[in-house]
């Protein structure tokens, strides 16, 4: 069975998930803030799986502490109301969705 081509690292260029942070950093500064850093956390312990998965019934680990009313769009930065927890997937669905409005 042919096997799949292998991932190619190239170590100056930064992963995925870097890239992802850094395009959420530059929008908004709060996120490189040790108050975030608090807020994430507390979010992934109160809510530690995926809402978005919860909705549909499976069970999946949270990762992403996300703003439910993107902060670009008027959503509170700090508000723990407007913050879900969802596992990369999901928040990479929900941010595509929300860029092509
Ligand atoms: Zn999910």
């Amino acid at each position: 069975m042919p096997s799949l081509p292998k991932p190619v690292r190239r170590p100056w260029q930064p992963t995925p998930q870097k890239r992802e942070y850094q395009q959420h950093a530059a929008r908004s500064p709060e996120y490189g803030t040790a108050r975030w850093q608090k807020a994430r956390v507390a979010q992934l312990a109160r809510q530690p799986c995926c809402a978005a998965c919860t909705a549909v019934g499976r069970t999946t680990p949270a990762t992403v502490a996300d703003h439910i009313q993107p902060v670009r769009l008027g959503g509170d930065f700090w508000d723990p109301a407007n913050h879900q927890s969802l596992c990369r997937p999901c928040h990479q669905r929900k941010s595509a969705s929300e860029r092509a409005q």
